[in-house]
């Protein structure tokens, strides 16, 4: 049986990252693109960093006496300041723009006939020397700092909002790959009886009408083989009852006996496939009873004459609420198996209690047989299964003895473990609830 693959990155998780990091990279470009080209590089920038010609081309352009309309359009156009000061022209386009005056008296400004880049009070400030006095230049302006946190706040808004509505269309187209994934695990299971439920008219909806569609012709198929195998068992019970009686009739006792040997397994297992059948079909109940397991399982013991058992128990007496019969059908199939795998090598029974929770009862069955290869193991439990048909071929079975036992143990809700390495021997383990 293939182990079960788990989900561990599952696409809901996957489409609520991919939401957050759209959100994340959409609002960081956004930002960028409202702080660089709405609002303009920040203050200071302007000054460092403007081409080292374009404050004198600036002033040049505005000419003398200042083209007041001209200087204006460049203080929008740059979001900059300009003030002309000269002993007749005294025009600032903003009122914070610090005079001439005021920037020598901080002592840096000296050489009064140079184009100077200057800092005051923290900002950039170019002065630029004409023949008349001077132009000074201020950084940027800052915009209306409140519009520049609104316009940011409200792209964030925008953007969660839009990642958010992406989400949830993207999970409602997506939505039924869960109700598939269910539909089929059901159907991996053996689950034949319920639909998968799509009310959707897109490739998805499609899907599921033909996982139903599948579905139903995989559970005739079975149904139609089941029959076959269930009829035709039936059928044989009479042709071997007559093979029964004729055979009373062979003098020849060598004949006898091989014609029961050979009767004898095929009614073994003919009773063993109807068994398991009405097993599964669940038309086989539990007669549950409080019964003495280490009486059963000596009980069963004793029927394997010759053969080396040996027999421990903690308990001298541990009542336990089975089916007696099924339990005895269990511990005979797995001591028969046990024998039969282990060339004639001693088997050993033990029944304990589980350490650390009084109520439960062990009973395990291990030999020093031929064992099983693990990945094996979950298959033997499967009708017809025998591991290696070459080397079992000696040992007679038609691979339905534990597919039996499965089904008893189930039905009982008691949990069968095995422990088993090739040529070291197999030690099966069940354990009951009380
Ligand atoms: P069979 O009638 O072949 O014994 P079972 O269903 O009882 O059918 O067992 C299925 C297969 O599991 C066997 O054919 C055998 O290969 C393997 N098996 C069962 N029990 C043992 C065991 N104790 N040691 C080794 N192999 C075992």
């Amino acid at each position: 049986m293939q182990t079960k693959r788990r989900i561990k990155f599952s696409i809901f998780l996957k489409l609520v990252l991919l939401i957050i990091v759209f959100i994340i990279v959409a609002n960081l470009l956004l930002g960028f693109f409202i702080r660089f080209s709405l609002i303009g590089p920040p203050i200071g920038q302007f000054n460092k960093k403007a081409p080292p010609h374009l404050h004198e081309f600036i002033v040049r352009e505005i000419g003398y006496p200042p083209d007041t309309v001209k200087a204006m359009s460049f203080v929008h156009e740059l979001n900059i300041g300009i003030r002309f000061e000269t002993p007749e022209v005294q025009w600032s386009s903003n009122e914070d723009i610090p005079g001439i005056k005021e920037l020598s008296g901080e002592g840096e400004f000296r050489n009064k006939d140079e184009r100077h880049p200057f800092d005051y009070k923290g900002r950039p400030y170019f002065i630029e020397k004409i023949p008349q006095g001077f132009v000074i230049l201020s950084p940027p302006m800052p915009r209306d700092s409140i519009d520049y946190q609104r316009a940011i706040l409200a792209v964030i808004v925008i953007v969660s909002v839009l990642g958010l509505l992406l989400y949830f269309s993207l999970r409602w187209i997506f939505g039924p790959v869960k109700k598939l994934s269910e539909g089929v695990e059901k159907i991996g299971e053996g689950n034949f009886d319920d639909e998968i439920k799509i009310d959707r008219s897109d490739e998805l909806g499609l899907l599921a009408d033909s996982i139903n569609k599948m579905k139903s012709n995989i559970s005739g198929m079975i149904k139609a083989k089941e029959s076959l195998l269930i009829d035709v068992s039936h059928e044989l019970r009479s042709p071997l009852t007559r093979i029964k009686l004729a055979n009373e009739f062979v003098d020849d006792l060598e004949i006898h006996n091989m014609i029961k040997t050979d009767v004898d397994e095929m009614e073994k297992m003919i009773s063993g496939l109807l068994e398991t059948y009405r097993m599964e079909k669940g038309e086989e109940k539990l007669n549950l009873d409080i019964t003495d397991i280490v009486d059963l399982t000596k009980n069963v013991i004793s029927k394997f004459n010759g053969a080396k058992i040996i027999f421990e128990s903690e308990f001298k007496e541990r009542k336990i609420n089975i089916d007696r019969a099924k339990i005895e059908i269990v511990l005979r199939n797995l001591l028969d198996n046990a024998i039969k795998y282990s060339e004639g090598k001693q088997v050993e029974v033990k029944i304990s209690g589980e350490k650390n929770n009084g109520d439960k009862t062990l009973l395990s069955i291990r030999d020093y047989g031929n064992g099983i290869a693990a990945g094996e193991i979950e298959k033997i439990f499967e009708p017809f299964y025998r591991i290696d048909k070459s080397r079992d071929k000696k040992i007679s079975g038609y691979g339905l003895g534990l597919s039996l036992v499965k089904k008893i143990l189930d039905l009982h809700k008691v949990v069968i473990s095995i422990q088993s390495e090739p040529a070291q021997g197999t030690r099966f383990l069940l354990t009951f609830k009380s």
